[in-house]
């Protein structure tokens, strides 16, 4: 089945190898509540806990191709969800460092990625519009919720050369690509839009 996903995202545009072998080893259902595990290797969002939802998988493959990841690089997630597009980041040997801002979330991902082994290196409970200074900066972030405007924080803490994939808009969003030129340049680009569900920003 997960070779069969595989392939529907190969007719969908994505060329990655590494990004397909992904796809083909991680145990999607495993991520997904009882409830919809029969439909995990469909390519649809499902919903998860605290009415978040778990990417579609074209949008995760999409999103971590953007990225261009070299192993051992530094990632910044903001939207652990149900811990899938981390799997994803894992799998390709990046350094991850992933934020999460609905405690439910974050501490069933916490359980489950002992469980299954999946190690990244910090899994936050927190408000991921501040981004992770202390961590900064970062080769790649990777936003899995849609942003009403980019966070500022998130383009301070790429370094030179690294890449911002954000999706911004409030009923639709268009997947967009940063990528630091330089400590005051930016080059952007965009991709189509997507759905996601919103990125929040903590007030306080
Ligand atoms: N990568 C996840 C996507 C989950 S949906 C997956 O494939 O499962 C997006 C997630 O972003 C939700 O879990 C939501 O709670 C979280 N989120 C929204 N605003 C956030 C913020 N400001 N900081 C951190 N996480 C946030």
């Amino acid at each position: 089945m997960r070779n069969k996903l595989a392939n529907v995202l190969v007719g969908k545009g994505i060329a990655d190898r590494r990004v397909l072998e992904a796809i083909k080893t991680i145990p999607r259902h495993l991520f997904m509540d009882s409830s919809f595990e029969g439909h995990a290797y469909q390519d649809k969002a499902f919903p998860i806990a605290a009415e978040q939802t778990i990417s579609q998988p074209y949008t995760v493959a999409f999103q971590t191709e953007l990225l261009l990841l070299e192993p051992h690089q530094k990632i910044l997630e903001i939207g652990t969800g149900s811990g899938y597009q981390t799997a994803v980041l894992l799998h390709l040997k990046a350094k991850v460092y992933t934020i999460e801002r609905q405690l439910e979330l974050f501490k069933k991902t916490s359980i489950f990625f002992k469980k299954m082994g999946y190690r990244p290196k910090k899994s936050i409970f927190g408000d991921g519009y501040k981004g992770l200074p202390k961590e900064a900066p970062f080769d790649g972030i990777i936003v899995t919720a849609g942003a009403p405007e980019v966070p500022k924080p998130l383009m301070a803490q790429l370094k030179i050369g690294g890449r911002l994939v954000i999706p911004i808009g409030v009923d639709e969003q268009e997947m967009t690509l940063f990528v630091r030129k330089s400590e005051k340049e930016f080059e952007k680009k965009e991709f189509g839009s997507f759905r996601f569900v919103p990125l929040l920003e903590d007030k306080n």
